[in-house]
C-alpha cells in the first residue's frame, strides 16, 4: 500500500480519493475549499493545510483540478506543491489540462521528480463505482509504478509518453462535445418540423449519437441539468482542443462551432449546470423553464 497526498476534492475528487482510502492506501488530502475535506477525514483521511504539505512523506501525489490555471496556483501558488516534491516522489495529474500543460509543468519539476498525466473518461458514477477510462501519458517504467494505484479507480490504458494520456482526453472529448450539440441541434431541427420530443428521442437513441442520448435523455426531458459534468468544464475542454489544433495548424471546423454553443451556455448562465444544459440553448429554450427561480429576498440573506 501506498501513502498518497490526494489534491482537488470536486464532483470526481473526492470519489476517487474515497476509493484510494477503502482500497488500503495511506492518503492526505487537501482542498481549496476545506469544508470539502470533512467528509474524506472521517472515513479516515489526513488533512493537510496546504499543497505543499499534502506532499510530505508522499510516494505519488494525485491531482484532480478544474483547469491548467487551478493546476497552476496549486503547483507553483503560494505554499505550492512543486517545491515542495521531492526526487523519487510520483506526481499524477488526472485533471483535463491538455498536453501542452503537462508538458509546460513537466519542464519546471524539480529534479528527479516524475509527471505523469493520467486524466479520466466517465463521470460521477464510474468515479465512484471505480469504472473511469484512465488514459496514461507515462514512460513504461513510470507507467508500472503508477499502474497498481490507478486499478483501483478504472481500467487504466497506457497510451504513450508523457502528455500522451492528456492528448487522448482532448480527443475523447472533442467527440463527448460533438455528441451533445448534435443532440440539441437535431432536437431544434426535428421540434422546428413539429415533431415530439419523446418520438425524437426514440429515434436518436438509435442513430449514432444513441450513447448522450442514453446518458442525457433524463436530463433533457424533465429540464434538471444538476451537474455530474460541469458546462464550464465541457467549454474549457473545448477550447483546449481548439487551441491544441490550432497551435498545430489543424483546422476542426466542427469542434470550433461545439465550442461557441458550449461557450453561450456558459454566458448566459449554465456554466455550473451540467453540460447537458446546452441542449436548452440549442433549442431557444428560456432559462426560467429549467433553472430553479431564486428569491432575490433570500438570495440576499446568503
Ligand atoms: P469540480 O467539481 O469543479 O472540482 C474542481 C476542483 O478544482 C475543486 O477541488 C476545486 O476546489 C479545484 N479548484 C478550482 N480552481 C482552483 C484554484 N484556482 N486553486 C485551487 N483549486 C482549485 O470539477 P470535477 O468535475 O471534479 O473535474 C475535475 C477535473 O476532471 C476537470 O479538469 C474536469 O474537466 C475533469 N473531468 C471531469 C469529469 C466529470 O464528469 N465531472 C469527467 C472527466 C474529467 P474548490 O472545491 O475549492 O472549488
Amino acid at each position: 500500500m501506498a501513502k498518497i497526498g490526494f489534491l482537488g476534492l470536486g464532483e470526481m475528487g473526492a470519489p476517487m480519493a474515497s476509493r484510494l482510502l477503502r482500497a488500503g492506501h495511506d492518503l492526505a488530502v487537501w482542498n481549496r475549499s476545506a469544508e470539502r475535506t470533512v467528509a474524506l477525514a472521517r472515513e479516515g483521511a489526513a488533512v493537510a493545510s496546504s499543497p505543499a504539505k499534502a506532499a510530505a512523506g508522499a510516494d505519488f501525489v494525485i491531482t484532480m483540478l478544474a483547469t491548467p490555471e487551478a493546476l497552476e496556483q496549486v503547483l507553483f501558488g503560494t505554499a505550492g506543491l512543486a517545491p515542495a516534491l521531492s526526487p523519487g516522489q510520483v506526481l499524477i495529474d488526472m485533471s483535463t489540462v491538455g498536453p501542452d500543460e503537462v508538458r509546460s509543468v513537466a519542464a519546471r519539476m524539480p529534479k528527479g521528480v516524475s509527471l505523469v498525466d493520467a486524466p479520466v473518461r466517465g463521470s460521477l458514477p464510474q468515479a465512484t463505482s471505480g469504472h473511469l477510462d484512465i488514459f496514461v501519458g507515462a514512460t513504461d517504467e513510470n507507467y508500472e509504478r503508477v499502474r497498481p494505484i490507478l486499478e483501483s479507480l478504472g481500467s487504466v490504458r497506457h497510451v504513450g509518453g508523457q502528455g500522451s494520456g492528456a492528448a487522448m482526453k482532448l480527443v475523447a472529448n472533442l467527440a463527448l462535445g460533438a455528441a451533445i450539440v448534435t443532440l440539441g441541434e437535431a432536437l431544434s431541427l426535428g421540434e422546428s418540423l413539429h415533431l415530439k420530443r419523446g418520438i425524437l428521442l426514440d429515434v436518436l437513441a438509435d442513430s449514432p449519437i444513441g450513447p448522450i442520448v442514453a446518458a442525457k435523455r433524463a436530463n433533457v426531458e424533465s429540464g434538471q441539468f444538476a451537474p455530474t459534468f460541469k458546462l464550464r468544464h465541457a467549454a474549457k475542454d473545448l477550447r483546449l482542443v481548439t487551441e491544441a489544433a490550432a497551435a498545430r495548424g489543424r483546422e476542426l471546423k466542427q469542434a470550433r462551432a461545439n465550442r461557441a454553443w458550449l461557450d453561450e451556455a456558459a454566458e448566459r448562465g449554465d456554466a455550473d449546470l451540467d453540460f447537458s444544459a446546452v441542449v436548452a440553448t440549442i433549442s431557444g429554450e428560456e432559462p426560467s423553464a429549467y433553472r430553479p427561480r431564486v428569491d432575490k429576498a433570500d438570495d440576499d440573506k446568503h
